[in-house]
């Protein structure tokens, strides 16, 4: 048997084991000449060089296509391999990373926007109105029309604009938060649930080949039987012993 060195690893095979470089494919051939830009690919390479190859050509392949994951994508990947939880509640860590301002400015708002601010609010209104005409008819500290009063609630209105205005962004932030957890646990879920049918696909098609295996053996039995029944002289050799099917 001729023997021939890889053109790579300079291995001595069978030269009818080398792959010729005209047989490979051009994603493997583009492989080799990047690590080895002065190979010529005019002569074989070993089948351990060749397996090396298809190697790098499939890990290159998936490298690829984890590239084209968004972000989200790749979270929800690296907590899969790592048998990692995806599902978090998401406010009690928003909550927690806030700071002292934000929380009031939640607080305020919140106030803001509720019936007792507007009974309490009413209420020191009419009673400041009420001081003014009444109380103090003599000596008023803000007379008809209410100057003072009106200065107080401009400048009221104009901080409390921009507190709402936090409170509502804040608001919005931990929406999108709560999407992209939602979209992550869903993707979870996909991809979870491709797994499980899979899985069953496999175990559905290992039962079918066990299920042969057993109608083959009963038949070789059934005959045996026959066999013996028509002929009980001729005692036909026993069937050869069950051996369970390999996948
Ligand atoms: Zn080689």
């Amino acid at each position: 048997m001729p023997k021939l060195s890889c053109s790579l690893c300079t291995d001595t095979v069978d030269a009818r084991t080398l792959a010729s470089p005209q047989k490979l494919e051009n994603r493997i051939l583009d492989l080799i000449r990047e690590d080895r830009p002065e190979w010529a690919a005019k002569r074989g390479i070993c089948p351990n060089c060749l397996e090396q190859y298809r190697a790098k050509k499939f890990v290159s392949y998936l490298e690829a296509e984890y590239r084209k994951l968004s972000d989200i994508e790749h979270a929800v990947v690296s907590k899969i391999t790592r048998r990692g939880r995806v599902s978090k509640v998401v406010h009690q860590d928003f909550e927690a990373s806030m700071t002292l301002g934000q929380q009031v400015a939640d607080r305020v708002a919140r106030f803001g926007g509720s019936w007792p601010f507007i009974g309490i609010f009413g209420a020191i209104l009419v009673g400041w109105m009420a001081i003014n005409a009444w109380v103090l008819a003599e000596r008023p500290f803000d007379p008809y029309p209410f100057i003072l009063l009106n200065l107080v609630l401009s400048t009221l209105a104009a901080l409390q604009a921009p507190v709402i205005m936090m409170s509502q962004n804040r608001q919005a932030q931990k929406d999108r938060l709560h999407a992209q957890q939602d979209y992550e646990v869903n993707l979870m879920a996909e991809i979870e649930i491709r797994d499980l049918h899979d899985k069953m696909d496999s175990l559905r098609f290992k039962q079918w080949h066990e299920l042969w295996h057993i109608q083959k053996r009963q038949i070789e039995l059934l005959e045996h039987l026959c066999a013996q029944t028509t002929d009980p002289s001729r005692r036909p050799p026993p069937p050869a012993p069950y051996v369970p099917p390999e996948i």
